[in-house]
């Protein structure tokens, strides 16, 4: 008996226990209730897009990709004249070739971000947006929003996503003119400033449809475990704090995966996933991410609404020279949303997500009942004290090759719980000590039909506010370790899904 048949013998014999649990929950959205001893930070009350929920389902996409308009700049020989900036001097391809590979490698939806040396504000909106008009025309089936990686005052960079709109090459433009680090020649210090950046932020806070704001490879910089670089713990609270509807989360796997991978598939032995030089990933995503009860954990604990997402941050493919996977080909960022522009915005600014590396998983369904009464990813169920909660998580392993040529199957999926307590004393604050491993679920523990493996677990006698969030592997590692040199991305695959929030409200006729 093969051990994809054995696996399946045992999942149906599991399949019955969980098929009952699922039938005992109850359907029915989550209800919000205003009132509560923690205000979450972030955009969990944000304006509802008027959408059936129903309608909703999971588009793969990826929102930092350059093309040959991330310039590089040329010194003029006359020092007391600008640089010149060089078309495909940073990344080499058309946007419109971007997104026939999106699409070909799966995604409905990419952001087309580039940047480059002063002035280049202008070539984003003279040569870069009348060549995504084009690509939208060219490739219909791929969602393509305008926007741009900012090279972010007093810190590295971050992909700036604007909404669709008629205005949306006007509203770019503005952005990148007034705030980009490297727009003004010669250059201006306060432009590297962490004031200067929240004055940014306060800005497209207070747009009618603000953009988005995602901390592209947040510890790419960093020096160490903790030692962080570019991106501090505090800047990116004063960023949520300041525009909780606009900095909403980081990339939890950064681009660059195929700095291990020669241009014939081969291993480059120096090669550096993500190009993380000092503090390596960690099974692909940056420890700000993957540190169990680490910064994110942080953040989540004080009820701040902060996601994480993954994306390819494509230059140049590794097979011509380059260190990059094409946009999908190895890390998708999945969002519960129609298809529609407003629907896949709504979705990454709620948290309605989650990421994975080598197409490990296709769909994570994961919900915390209680009482008539859901929450799905991204949201929160309040609960009276005392409750149990019902957690059940389906998640779909795709039959069939990824793009590395192999069926990577799931080895284990970790249910993840922490304590939610407000906002910390010390801003600089990167753990949160109650954040621990529920449980692990193997091929024992759950039940495979098909693609689908399902699970149930039930939160007993629930009576501190918290949030669950789940990751799993093919691998064998229980925590995450940091990557070697020269490792194959192709056989350290992990997801992370965004959490749900669980509010224990007090009993009635206590005061809050
Ligand atoms: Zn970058
Ligand atoms: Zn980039």
């Amino acid at each position: 008996m093969s051990k994809h048949d054995q696996r399946r013998r045992r999942g149906l014999l599991g399949a019955a226990a969980v098929l009952l649990a699922l039938a005992a929950t109850p359907a029915g959205q989550a209800l919000a209730h205003p009132g509560h001893a923690i205000v979450p930070k972030g955009p969990a009350h944000a304006k509802k897009v008027r959408v059936d929920p129903a309608k909703r389902e999971w588009l793969a996409g990826d929102h930092h990709v350059h093309s040959w308009y991330s310039a590089s700049a040329k010194p003029s020989e006359d020092p007391t004249k600008p640089p010149t900036l060089i078309k495909g001097g940073d990344g080499v391809n058309p946007i419109t070739t971007n997104a026939q590979m999106a699409a070909k490698h799966g995604l409905a939806w990419m952001v087309a971000t580039d940047h480059g040396g002063p002035d280049h504000a202008r070539m984003n909106r003279d040569l870069a947006y009348p060549e995504l008009v084009r690509s939208r025309k060219m490739t219909p089936s791929v969602l393509q929003f305008w926007g741009m990686e900012l090279d972010t005052p007093a810190a590295e960079h971050s992909s700036v996503i604007i909404p669709r709109s008629a205005a949306e090459r006007d509203a770019l433009y503005d952005i990148e003119h007034t705030y980009n680090r490297r727009e003004p020649w010669p250059a201006e210090p306060v432009r590297d400033t962490e004031g200067f950046m929240l004055d940014a932020l306060r800005q497209l806070e207070a747009q009618p449809k603000p953009p988005l704001v995602i901390a592209n490879h947040p510890s790419r910089t960093a020096k160490a475990v903790g030692v962080y670089g570019a991106y501090s713990p505090a800047e990116l609270r004063g960023w949520n704090d300041t525009a909780p509807q606009v900095a909403v989360g980081m990339e939890g796997a950064p681009g660059h995966q195929a700095a291990g991978l020669t241009a014939d598939g081969g291993r480059r032995a120096d090669g550096e996933r993500g190009g993380y030089g000092r503090a390596p990933t960690m099974g692909g995503f940056d420890q700000m991410t993957a540190r169990l009860g680490g910064f994110w954990d942080s953040m989540l604990g004080e009820g701040r609404r902060f996601w994480v997402t993954s994306t390819s941050d494509s230059h140049r493919h590794y097979t011509t020279g380059g260190e990059d996977f094409w946009p999908g080909e190895y890390s998708k960022t999945y969002v519960k949303a129609v298809r529609s522009y407003d629907d896949v915005l709504d979705g990454l600014r709620n948290g309605r997500g989650f990421v994975t590396l080598g197409d490990l998983v296709s769909a994570v369904d994961f919900t915390a009942t209680t009482n008539g009464k859901r929450a799905e990813i991204g949201g929160e169920l309040k609960v009276a004290e005392g409750a149990d909660v019902t957690i059940v998580i389906r998640v779909r392993d795709p039959k069939g090759a990824n793009f590395g040529g192999v069926s990577p199957d799931v080895a284990r999926i970790d249910l993840i719980r922490g304590d939610v307590t407000g906002p910390v004393a010390d801003r600089s604050q990167d753990t949160n000590p109650s954040t621990h491993v529920v449980t692990r679920f193997t091929p024992k523990s759950w039940a495979r039909e098909g693609e689908m493996l399902s699970m149930v677990y039930v939160l007993k006698d629930v009576k501190r506010s918290g949030y669950v969030r789940i990751r799993g592997t093919n691998g064998e590692e229980l925590e995450p370790q940091p990557d070697p040199h020269g490792e194959n991305p192709w056989t350290d695959l992990w997801f992370y899904a965004n959490p749900i929030f669980i509010t224990v409200t007090p009993p009635a006729g206590a005061k809050s």
